[in-house]
């Protein structure tokens, strides 16, 4: 470990944001979920949740499609294994977290009028049925993004950078990257994770 590549690590460490996530539910092409990642690495994601798709396939993270696309961000975000999506948002509504589910229902909003400075968890559904009824009900909103196409919906992993970049942008104005999110000793612990793994 060169002091450079130390100070890097301690350079990202300290613009991630543990207040902003994605749970990921039954996303099952391994592309969309090294894409996704790599979006969470980008815009500062440290921790990513995810429920395994229930055909009794194990996530693919580390598989060779997975390698390819992520680059190594799947280094840098952990990923949380929930048996249950209605279950996961519960967990991270106790924590404080919002959860806003990408559903169209009655009460969906443009999801540029959420609030993503706030702890949030963005709840993305499965490439075939998307966000379960039952979740996106549990879940302290609903979002979408905007479509004027023929297709109806977007790639998961487009929706996702979509979104995070918003996050991203709010944070951005409202200094969250200024100034380190980790404390001092979680910051430590995890730069010793990641440059010792
Ligand atoms: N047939 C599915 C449905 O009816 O929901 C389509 C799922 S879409 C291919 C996969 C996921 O991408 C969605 O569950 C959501 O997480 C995200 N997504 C796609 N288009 C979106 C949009 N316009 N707004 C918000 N999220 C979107």
């Amino acid at each position: 470990m060169t002091p450079e590549r130390y100070a890097k690590i301690l350079r990202v460490l300290s613009k991630r944001q543990p207040t902003l996530t994605v749970l990921m539910d039954q996303v099952n092409k391994p592309h969309n979920l090294s894409a996704i990642i790599r979006t969470c690495d980008a815009v500062g994601v440290l921790e990513a949740h995810a429920v395994p798709p229930d055909d009794g396939r194990e996530l693919d993270f580390q598989g060779q499609t997975y390698e390819a696309t992520s680059g190594s961000a799947h280094k840098w975000v952990s990923v949380q294994r929930h048996a249950s999506a209605v279950q996961a948002v519960r967990d991270l509504q106790g924590q404080g977290v919002q959860v806003l589910a990408t559903h169209l229902s009655q009460r969906s909003v443009d999801y540029r009028d959420a609030d993503y400075t706030r702890p949030t968890c963005v709840l993305l559904g499965a490439e075939k049925w998307g966000v379960g009824d039952e979740a996106a009900g549990v879940a302290d909103g609903n979002i979408i993004i905007p479509m004027f196409g023929m297709v109806q919906s977007l790639n998961v992993s487009v929706a996702a950078a979509t979104i995070l970049f918003e996050a991203q942008r709010q944070r951005l104005a409202a200094g969250m990257y200024d100034t380190p999110q980790l404390s001092p000793a979680q910051l430590r612990d995890r730069a010793f994770e990641w440059a010792y793994p």
